[in-house]
Order: C-alpha cells, then sequence, then structure tokens
C-alpha cells in the first residue's frame, strides 16, 4: 500500500514552529516514500475553530512549499461520524453517561486523594434502563463513551521503539459529547481510517491517545497505522510552546522577522535529529537527506537567534531570482543582480538590502575626514564603464600615487563612498554607485 500522512492542525490558532515542523516531518516522510500528504483541519471544536486560523494555516504551508495532495476538513464529515457512532452504539462499545463535570471532578478528586489514578469507575455501564429514563426525564442528555477493551495495547513506536499500555489503566474515552457532537478521539480514528492514512506522525502529547486510538481503529474495522511520536519542539528556556504564542508563528517569522522558509525548514527538518543543521536551498535537498530514524528522543530546543543565523547563511547563498520578489515587494523594483550579489554578504534579513539600496542608489552623507588625499583620489577615478575590476585598478593607482595601504587607503575611501566604516565590498559596490556620484561623494558632498 501507498504510503499516506496527514497533518492534522486544529483551526484554533496560528501555527507556531513546533506544529509547523510536524508538518514538515511528515511531508518530508511523504515525499521520501513517494507517497501522499494530506491536510486535514480538525475543526470539530467549532467554539475554538475560526476561518481565518484556517485560512493562516494554508499560507504557512504554500510559504514553506509545503503542498498537500489531499484536503479534508472535519466539519464536512459530521454525518460519517453519526454512522460510526452509530455502529458502536449498537456494538456496545459507546455507552451513555450522565455524570456531570461536577460530579465527575468530585470522582477524580476522591481517586486523587486515594492515591489512585483518576480513571473513570464506569459506573454508568450499571445503569438500568429504569435510571437512564430517570435521569433523562430529569434533562440529563449522555454522552458517550469508548469502552475500552482491559487488554495489553502495544504498538512499535518510529521514534520511540516498543510502547506498551495496560488497557485496564486507561480511562475510557468521551467519544460524543452531551450535544451529540464527536470529539477529536473519535473522529481522528474514523478519518485516518477512511482516508486510509499508513503512518500517523505526531507529537509526543498524543501517545496515550494512540492507545485509546488503537482499540478505535480495531472497533472500527480500520488498519492500524503505524505511529511515531516526536518530543515537543521547546523554547529556548526549555517551555512548551503553545498555539496563542504569537512570537514564536510562522506568520510572524514571516512577516515580522523578516526569515526565508528555507531557513525555517532548513533548521526544523533538522532539529532534534542526528543530523548537522545546514543552510538548504530547495526542500529537495531535505527529502534526500531525511530519515525518520535519525529523530532523537530527547527534546528539542527552538532558539530564535539559531534561525536568526541560518537565515543570514541562506541568502549569502541565495540567487537573486529567488529574492527578486521580495525585494520588489521592499519598493526595490529596480535591484538586479549585481545588487544582490554586492550586499548579500551582508545580510540577515531581505530587509536589510534597504539600507544599502540607500548607499548605492540615495544621497549619502559622505565621512570625509581627509579631504586632501580623497581629492587625490578622486582625481585618479577611472571613466566609465566601470566593472568589478574598476575598485582594484582605481586603489592601485592611488596607492601608486600616495604611498598609502592597508586600512589607510581604504577605510577613507569607505567612509567617503558610504557614510560608513563597514559593509559590502567596495569592489561590488563601487560600479553601483557610480562615477558621478563617486566623484562628489569624494568631494564631502551629499549625493
Ligand atoms: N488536531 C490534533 C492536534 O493538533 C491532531 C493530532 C493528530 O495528529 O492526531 O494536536
Amino acid at each position: 500500500m501507498s504510503v499516506a500522512v496527514r497533518f492534522a492542525p486544529s483551526p484554533t490558532g496560528l501555527l507556531h514552529v513546533g506544529n509547523v515542523r510536524l508538518a514538515l516531518v511528515n511531508w518530508l516522510f511523504a515525499r521520501k516514500a513517494g507517497g501522499n500528504f494530506l491536510l486535514r483541519l480538525d475543526d470539530t471544536d467549532e467554539e475554538r475553530s475560526k476561518p481565518e486560523y484556517a485560512e493562516g494555516i494554508e499560507r504557512d504551508l504554500t510559504w514553506l512549499g509545503l503542498t498537500w495532495d489531499r484536503f479534508a476538513r472535519e466539519s464536512d464529515r459530521y454525518g460519517r461520524y453519526d454512522e460510526v457512532a452509530a455502529a458502536l452504539k449498537a456494538s456496545g462499545r459507546l455507552y451513555p453517561c450522565y455524570e456531570t463535570p461536577e460530579e465527575l471532578n468530585l470522582k477524580r478528586a476522591s481517586l486523587v486523594s486515594q492515591g489512585r489514578p483518576p480513571i473513570y469507575d464506569r459506573a454508568a455501564l450499571r445503569l438500568t434502563d429504569a435510571d437512564r429514563a430517570r435521569l433523562e426525564s430529569e434533562g440529563r442528555k449522555p454522552h458517550w463513551r469508548f469502552k475500552l477493551e482491559h487488554k495489553p495495547v502495544e504498538w512499535t513506536d518510529l521514534v520511540r521503539g516498543p510502547v506498551h499500555f495496560e488497557g485496564s489503566a486507561l480511562s475510557d474515552p468521551v467519544l460524543i459529547r452531551e450535544d451529540g457532537r464527536p470529539l477529536y478521539t473519535l473522529t481522528s480514528v474514523v478519518d485516518d481510517a477512511d482516508l486510509a492514512i499508513t503512518h500517523v506522525i505526531r507529537g509526543e502529547d498524543h501517545v496515550a491517545n494512540t492507545a485509546v486510538q488503537i482499540q478505535i481503529f480495531e472497533a472500527v474495522g480500520g488498519a492500524v497505522p503505524v505511529f511515531a511520536h516526536l518530543p515537543l519542539l521547546t523554547d529556548a528556556t526549555g517551555q512548551g510552546l503553545s498555539k496563542r504564542l504569537g512570537s514564536l508563528s510562522v506568520a510572524s517569522l514571516r512577516e515580522e522577522e523578516g526569515i526565508e522558509p528555507m531557513a525555517v525548514a532548513s533548521l526544523l527538518a533538522k532539529l532534534g535529529t542526528s543530523d548537522a543543521i545546514e543552510p538548504r536551498l530547495t526542500l529537495d535537498e531535505l527529502v534526500a537527506e531525511f530519515d525518520i530514524a535519525k529523530v532523537s528522543r530527547a527534546t528539542p530546543k527552538f532558539d530564535p537567534e539559531e534561525l536568526l543565523r541560518l537565515n543570514a547563511r541562506i541568502l549569502h547563498l541565495l540567487p537573486f531570482e529567488r529574492v527578486s520578489g521580495e525585494l520588489a515587494a521592499l519598493g526595490l523594483d529596480d535591484a538586479d543582480a549585481a545588487f544582490w550579489e554586492a550586499v548579500r554578504p551582508n545580510l540577515s534579513r531581505v530587509a536589510e538590502a534597504r539600507d544599502w539600496w540607500a548607499v548605492t542608489h540615495a544621497p549619502v552623507a559622505p565621512a570625509t575626514d581627509d579631504p586632501a588625499f580623497l581629492a587625490e583620489a578622486a582625481a585618479l577615478l577611472p571613466e566609465e564603464p566601470w566593472d568589478l575590476s574598476t575598485w582594484g585598478t582605481w586603489t592601485g593607482a592611488v596607492k601608486a600615487k600616495t604611498g598609502r595601504k592597508g586600512k589607510d587607503l581604504f577605510l577613507p575611501l569607505r567612509r567617503a563612498l558610504t557614510g560608513r566604516d563597514h559593509g559590502p565590498e567596495l569592489k561590488n559596490l563601487l560600479p553601483l554607485i557610480g562615477r558621478t556620484r563617486a566623484q562628489k561623494r569624494l568631494a564631502g558632498e551629499t549625493a
């Protein structure tokens, strides 16, 4: 059977780097295996799901290049969940329970105070028809629990290795709410079964769900997929990431931090694996290097500084065609490959190109602390056309004439030509500045 994986976010917030790492790992796994990648919106939590978050998820994945082969939305599939729930009720695997949340809290608190695990006591299974009729006549509506089999549940996890749970140590999960709506624990299994998902790759916060869901797969007659549970990413201090944590959202990395998608992908594909983190310019390279066996069980930390350093290394390699759109969006419509290649070694973010565009294409107040020397240098400026050899020819002549060398030669020229002490190589900048501006700047004029 061909490999099929899914990324199943709930559209209840912005995707953060931890969520999107799971999307990426699923996507790489599918591409590596020549399989397919499903984007499924787990949107049955109607109070918290929002269309703008669903759009945000699609925008973030598209920005990263994580295209999906199939798309599904749980809210389109209520009819199917009702059908499965009816069958599970008929076979006695779903049973009605009438406890209120307060009553359940009391039961839990009492078990915990006795030092016992807070497992549901199945009191509802002991209700008679008459009890149920009385409860319903009091206006109570049932929620429905799945009756787990008290037997071992085992699987070989692609990240965690052999995993073992005792069915008797798990609480029967609620699959249908009091208002009749199905919950994630059920809908996810029905979808994974119906959509023939072969591998479920998700966060380790779902390990206990998996134990329960394996029994649900068996009960609904679905093939049990292979599971892989990845340790969740934490922030640099070791704190968990939350969907409502705006600063590490993919949207803010893109829109506020100016990070390149391949920087995010290069980092997230390798964080928490045995591979070194290196700049990669295409997802294909990451596919070639991907192997889920390289994912470690240790908790990976996400460090924004590391991302920014990687972003810089990627920019230093990116060809002009890959950034021309971003440069145009910054208002640098006339920027060309020569400009990009001149400035990219000095950038951590594409937006910083604006500063160097101002140096080459807008008036600069030069720093001229040695006017006599600069006048001599100006007199030696070659005629145009200028190219990448002009700087060498010119400074060679200035050196011969003035006897200066090294910093004494170059720094005053840099300060006059750019108004700054540091920056991209002048060999590259000089032809962009042009002779007219260069001459005026050397003469101390703002030009
Ligand atoms: N919507 C669930 C989540 O975001 C999906 C978990 C799963 O992959 O099954 O945690």
